[in-house]
């Protein structure tokens, strides 16, 4: 395993990585790229799929383990980006004045391939993530990679990480699209050049609670998002004005915080960086996308679940003084997939929730986790086999 793994490495240090990298498309059998002379390395006997890095597969977080390969894409003047390749995961150079830097310019992404059993990994609704970035960008003023190239340099991370896809069951290989204004600015204005960037790290849970009910706090000085600002897309500017609410309530020992609106300081909007779901009886509520929440991958995909389970569900305006009254709450996203809340606490009153072996959201985590890890039938056309 060990011998295999290196012969892979020295071969990739000893090729230029364009030709290694239509090599890597033709023996993974997904690219278009002709077979180069070099293929016979690509072989099983050189690469298997039973190689797995050396990780602690039954302790993995979601801490960042740094892969073997990133993938990288630029964009120029003419806003279409060139044809992008696999590198070796390390560090970047970037211009002091680059747009991302001295702006935020930049977007992010998340999506995860799932190992299956049969030792090919499965991606989840990966051009859902491409449409998101796309866009982001029009909202930021940023070119952005077309479906097909978003999608493909997620394939080719994936697999040219494979190693590092946590065996079914123990995890994911979380995938981290990047795009940024690289190029130099100094006046306020859109960056002159945008690179697009993927990396891939192996995740376990989310949440240090692991599946354990998270307990929210309901943030009313700090809010997220307003409205006419970014909050609908997955900007990098979104995230760190939030650390000192998080921060705040883990202190005092809330797992997460729920935002409300910043105009009326009463609806709700979402978690950090997760959506939330209310349940009562058959009915399933989750505010409506207006402009300060982000639709959210899993958001869409569960509420056509949970439709196509039966149950009633509605995009909405929801006030906090609804909380008092609900069977179970629940969030949703790439990263926490679902989330059982088992309390929410709002100006110091403690509210708790359903949670366990019989609630809706254990249900919903079957469904949409069996599906990812192709247990269940995908009916929708959701997930892509690649190896
Ligand atoms: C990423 C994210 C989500 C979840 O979106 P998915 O596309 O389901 O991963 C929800 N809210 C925020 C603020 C996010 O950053």
């Amino acid at each position: 395993m060990i011998q295999t793994s290196a012969g892979f490495r020295g071969l990739v240090q000893s090729q230029r990585l364009g030709s290694f990298q239509s090599k890597l498309g033709a023996c993974y059998n997904y690219a278009s790229g002709a077979a180069s002379s070099l293929q016979h390395a690509c072989e099983p006997s050189t690469y298997s799929d039973g190689d797995y890095a050396d990780v602690d597969w039954d302790n993995l977080g979601f801490g960042l383990l740094p892969t073997d390969y990133m993938y990288r894409m630029k964009c120029f003047k003419d806003g279409k980006f060139e044809q992008g390749q696999l590198s070796r995961y390390g560090n970047i150079e970037l211009s002091p004045s680059a747009g991302v830097l001295n702006y935020g310019q930049g977007l992010f992404e998340g999506t995860k391939a799932y190992r299956k059993e049969n030792g090919c990994l499965l991606l989840f609704r990966p051009d859902q993530n491409a449409i998101q970035m796309k866009i982001g960008a029009e909202r930021m003023c940023m070119p952005s990679p077309s479906i097909d190239q978003f999608v493909d340099a997620v394939k080719q991370t994936a697999l040219a990480n494979k190693r590092w896809a946590p065996p079914p069951g123990k995890g994911t290989l979380y995938i981290r699209p990047l795009l940024m204004g690289t190029g130099p600015v100094l006046g306020l204005a859109p960056a002159p050049e945008y690179t697009f960037l993927v990396y891939a790290s192996p995740v376990g849970n989310y949440f240090k609670e692991g599946l354990a009910p998270l307990n929210l706090y309901v943030e009313d000085e700090y809010h997220r998002a307003s409205r006419g600002g970014a909050g609908c897309v997955k900007t990098i500017s979104n995230y760190a004005p939030v650390l000192k609410a998080i921060t705040k309530a883990k202190n005092r020992g809330f797992s997460d915080v729920l935002y409300l609106d910043s105009l009326n300081k009463k609806y709700l909007e979402e978690v950090s960086s997760c959506n939330i779901f209310i349940v009562k009886g058959n009915v399933i509520s989750t505010p409506a996308t207006n402009g300060t929440i982000l639709s959210g991958v899993t958001r869409k995909s569960i509420i056509e679940i949970a439709q196509d389970l039966g149950y009633e569900v509605e995009e909405r305006v929801i006030s906090v003084d609804e909380l008092v009254n609900v069977d179970e709450v629940f969030c949703t996203g790439t990263a926490v997939v679902i989330a059982p809340v088992g309390s929410i606490t709002y100006q110091d009153k403690r509210i708790e929730y359903r949670t366990g072996a019989y609630s809706l959201s254990r249900k919903l985590y079957s469904t949409l986790v069996g599906i990812q890890m192709g247990l269940i039938e995908d009916k929708k056309g959701w997930t892509l086999e690649i190896r």
